[in-house]
């Protein structure tokens, strides 16, 4: 057996990876307000964080798509477009491992999942790992399509469907300009449909296990198809194996681990949960086609790294802060509060 506080640092790391980025967003989400304030009530001056970006993953499909098509960088929302290249080269080289060690979705809705096991247990309904309720075989595939649905109705819309024109016509216009505005008013002052799908997707939440990023995230489905060719995979050694299911009852995406020797999965996130909960020494080991067995913290080694340099590097080279001045935001702003 493997010892156990070895076995486990993949986990332990991860909670604390997930727990940086969530504080890290939101010390972002106040800076953003502090603008927001700034900007439509003449608060006190605070920059606009650009990696408040990161929260307009279609503003960045579309500059990605102007980027391919006129290889000119987005000079409005950069850092949305630099966070969204870094989260898809990590996706191909360390699965959707973004999913599993970087979102505050992700982390949410796993802390919301773990809430609703202990509230199980209060009612006396036992801890079960896999959530309160477990969704039913034959309701698994259908829920699973839902997400990449929405991925395909997106990019039909803005890879399809709006040509260079409409592209650049609309990356300039004031709604693309506050557009971070408008979704922290959306938040803000949320609409009664609003309320009552936050409500009902939280509540989801803690009964069913991940049920946004299995089911409904189109984020995660976009990251799901380079992930799929990624050259690390989860690997099962079958002879070592005996079959006690701890790694599917931990697994976030309910995988069928046993059933596999190699998980390819565009569902799995990478989160190395599996291989620190199997109690059988190198029955599952992180694996490449270039080495059988890889140290399980290569993953997040690599995937920090990566990140962390791209984000680094488009500081350096002048792809991080958007081009125009926070008093002409300013201006805009106003005009939607
Ligand atoms: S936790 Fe390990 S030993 Fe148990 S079923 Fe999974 S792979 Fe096999
Ligand atoms: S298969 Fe393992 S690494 Fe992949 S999502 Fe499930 S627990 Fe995480």
């Amino acid at each position: 057996m493997a010892d156990g506080r070895i076995r486990f640092l993949p986990s332990r790391l991860r909670f604390l990876c997930q727990n940086v980025f969530a504080f890290y967003c939101l010390f972002i989400g106040y800076r953003f307000y502090l603008f927001f304030v700034w900007a439509t009530e003449n608060g006190h001056y605070t920059p606009r964080p650009p990696s408040v970006e990161a929260f307009l993953p279609i503003g960045a499909l579309l500059s990605l798509k102007q980027f391919i098509l006129t290889h000119r960088y987005d000079p409005i929302h950069p850092a949305g477009l630099t966070i969204f290249i870094a989260v898809l080269v990590v996706s191909f080289l360390f699965r959707k491992g973004f999913c599993g060690w970087i979102c505050p979705i992700g982390f949410a809705s796993e802390l919301l999942n773990t809430m609703g096991r202990h509230a199980a247990q209060l009612f006396g309904h036992g801890t079960p790992r896999h959530g309160l309720l477990r969704t039913p075989a034959w309701l698994e595939y259908p829920l699973l399509l839902l997400k990449y649905l929405l991925l395909g109705f997106f990019c039909y819309l803005i890879l399809w469907k709006m040509d260079l024109a409409a592209l650049e016509q609309f990356s300039r216009s004031p709604y693309s300009l506050t557009a971070d505005g408008r979704m922290l008013l959306f938040f803000f002052h949320p609409s009664r449909l609003t309320l009552i799908v936050i409500l009902c997707l939280l509540g989801l939440s803690l009964v069913f296990r991940n049920f946004w990023c299995r089911y409904l995230c189109p984020y995660g489905a976009l990251l799901g198809l380079p992930a799929m060719v990624s050259p690390l995979q989860v690997a099962r050694d079958k002879t070592t194996c005996i079959d006690c299911k701890k790694c599917e009852d931990i697994c976030p995406s309910s995988l069928p681990i046993t059933a596999k020797t190699l998980l390819r999965s565009p569902e799995c996130i990478g989160c190395l949960e599996c291989v620190s909960h199997c109690p059988r020494k190198d029955c599952l080991t992180l694996a490449s086609p270039f080495a059988k067995k890889l140290p399980p913290l290569a993953l997040p080694a690599g995937l920090l790294t990566v990140f962390l340099t791209i984000w680094l590097a488009a500081e350096v080279t002048g792809h991080w802060h958007s081009a125009i001045p926070d008093d002409t935001l300013r201006h805009y702003y106003q005009t939607i509060k």
